[in-house]
């Protein structure tokens, strides 16, 4: 697989908190020129069987993947998984637990927007756009926040509510580090540090997150992704060096009326960084 391959390794669908299909998004990256794909919903591989029949049918090489959460140094920290294997048990056991406090976690988000915010029934409001309860997400929040007009957009709703210090706001414990990593690699995948231009880490802090991802087996980070500019790429394109990391690339698509990067549509790689398809060669389906 050449070092130009249009591939696009992070995005969402309603198993998550995307909403489309993984069959609609198999055919929307293959219109989009995608010609490696994955499907990387948030701690759930229940969408991986459905994505790789799609891409098959649509002829759209595919590999299997996951965006973990994780709480390290206090923040939220996403690790996609690329290339596992979707049936293993420790990864599916992992990936349950990591989900299990959602619910509760959205209960007392709704609680504390009825009483900081003066706006009721958020909760019954959000499960509308939820496939799965056990991934209610802060999207699926925002989506009922603009159904009634509280917002006019999901981001504004991110600027005003259900972030650090605003309304609807509950810190949560997701998985560690550790036993992310672990079972990606356990499952035989490669674990990639998601989008880390987005994070509030101090320059100590975000070091200290790349030492200890790479010496618990972890191998990636996302140079290119819808969240990352110019800047970004030139810097963590830099860290691939320094750390022995390779480069993903993805657009982190959840919505054609919400994401302002389209499956597809990102820049290349840098030149001198390796791509993290290089790995996977054997793990590609179709
Ligand atoms: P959760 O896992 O419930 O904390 O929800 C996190 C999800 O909210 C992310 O995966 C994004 O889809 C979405 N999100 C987080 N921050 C923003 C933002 N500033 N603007 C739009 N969407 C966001
Ligand atoms: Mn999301
Ligand atoms: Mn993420
Ligand atoms: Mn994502």
């Amino acid at each position: 697989m050449t070092h130009l391959l249009n591939a696009d390794l992070h995005c969402h669908s309603v198993v998550s908190d995307g909403t489309l299909t993984p069959e609609v998004l198999a055919q929307r990256a293959k219109a989009n020129g995608v010609d490696l794909w994955s499907l990387t919903d948030h701690d759930e591989v229940g969408g991986q069987d459905r994505a790789i029949a799609a891409a098959q049918a649509a002829g759209l090489p595919y590999l299997t993947g996951a965006e973990i959460s994780v709480t390290f140094a206090g923040a939220t920290v996403h690790i996609v998984g690329l290339g596992f294997d979707h049936t293993d048990p420790a990864l599916i056991e992992g990936l349950r637990q990591t989900r299990g406090g959602r619910e509760q976690r959205a209960r007392e988000m709704s609680d504390d927007l009825a009483q900081r915010a003066g706006i009721p029934g958020v909760y019954e409001g959000a499960l509308k756009y939820v496939g799965n309860p056990e991934l209610i997400s802060r999207s699926h929040f925002a989506r009922y926040l603009v159904e009634i007009g509280v917002c006019q957009e999901t981001n504004e709703v991110f600027r005003k509510y259900i972030t650090e210090g605003k309304p609807g706001f509950v810190p949560h414990r997701w998985a560690t580090l550790r036993n992310a990593v672990g079972w990606i690699t356990g499952a035989g995948g490669v674990a990639v540090i998601a989008h880390p231009g987005r994070y509030p880490f101090t320059a100590n802090e975000e070091y200290a997150l790349f030492s200890e991802f790479k010496a618990l087996g972890g191998q990636g980070v996302e140079v290119v992704t819808g969240a990352h500019g110019p800047a970004d790429y030139v810097k963590y394109a830099d860290f691939c060096h320094e750390f022995d990391l390779v480069a993903s690339r993805g657009s982190d698509f959840h919505s054609p009326d919400e994401s302002h990067t389209d499956l597809g549509q990102l820049p290349d790689l840098p030149g001198r960084v390796t791509p993290v398809w290089s790995l996977l060669t054997d793990r590609v389906h179709g």
